[in-house]
């Protein structure tokens, strides 16, 4: 599995459709200070479904749409495509190649896409969950980050290393199970309630 492209319309300092092919090997952007290199890890980063604003060096995550500048409009909406080569089967999905999208509009309503499919950002998360590209981000090092995972709490760390080990989505799983179990219980205490009161 590795990226193949990426393209960014809208988002942060790319108003125009922008594609980046990307070869199997090392990828190196180059460019003046500015010039918006931390943005294309952001929009990585985003159309993995990172939900927090300051992640992507943002206020709100409106943020990322872009804001326009003296010789051009603000957008109204920014959208990125991630294309994954899926050859190697990496991804749980009958497909070679795999595009994920994410578009934001000014009054915060998302769409997400798997492959020009409307989909939920919960099943980009559980298509992406066993590939170590997760939503928790280990595979983006920002800045400061090593030394934010070197000071974090245990349990924190240990999150970073269940989704690398895959563990994070059976956890996640589990608990929703839980919960389901949980709201079954209440309906059958009212329904044992209910056969009481009947007799
Ligand atoms: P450095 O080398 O200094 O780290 P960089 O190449 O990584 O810089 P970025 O941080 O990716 O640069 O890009 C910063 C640029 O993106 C700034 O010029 C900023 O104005 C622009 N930018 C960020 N968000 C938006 C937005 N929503 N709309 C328009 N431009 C934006």
């Amino acid at each position: 599995m590795h990226l193949k492209s990426l393209t960014v319309k809208g988002f942060k300092s790319f108003a125009s459709a922008t594609t980046l092919r990307l070869e199997p090997g090392i990828t190196c952007v180059v460019g003046p200070n500015g010039s918006g290199k931390s943005n294309v890890v952001d929009a990585i980063a985003w159309v993995l479904g990172e939900q927090g604003a300051k992640a992507l060096r943002g206020g709100k995550m409106e943020d990322v749409i872009f804001a326009g500048t003296s010789g051009r409009a603000p957008l109204g909406r920014a959208e990125v495509t991630l294309t994954i080569d899926n050859n190697d089967g990496a991804l749980p999905i009958d497909y070679t190649e795999v595009s994920i999208t994410r578009r934001m509009f000014r009054d915060g309503a998302s769409e997400y896409e798997i492959n020009g499919n409307s989909c939920r950002l919960l099943d980009i998360q559980e298509l992406l969950s066993d590939s170590g590209i997760g939503r928790e981000m280990h595979i983006i090092v920002g800045q400061g980050r090593l030394d934010a995972m070197l000071h974090a709490k245990p349990e924190d760390r240990r999150s970073f290393i269940e989704e690398a080990a895959g563990v994070l989505k059976h956890r996640k799983r589990k608990e929703k199970a839980i919960r389901k179990l949980d709201a079954m219980q209440v309906n059958l205490n009212r329904l044992g309630d209910l056969t009481t009161e009947l007799r």
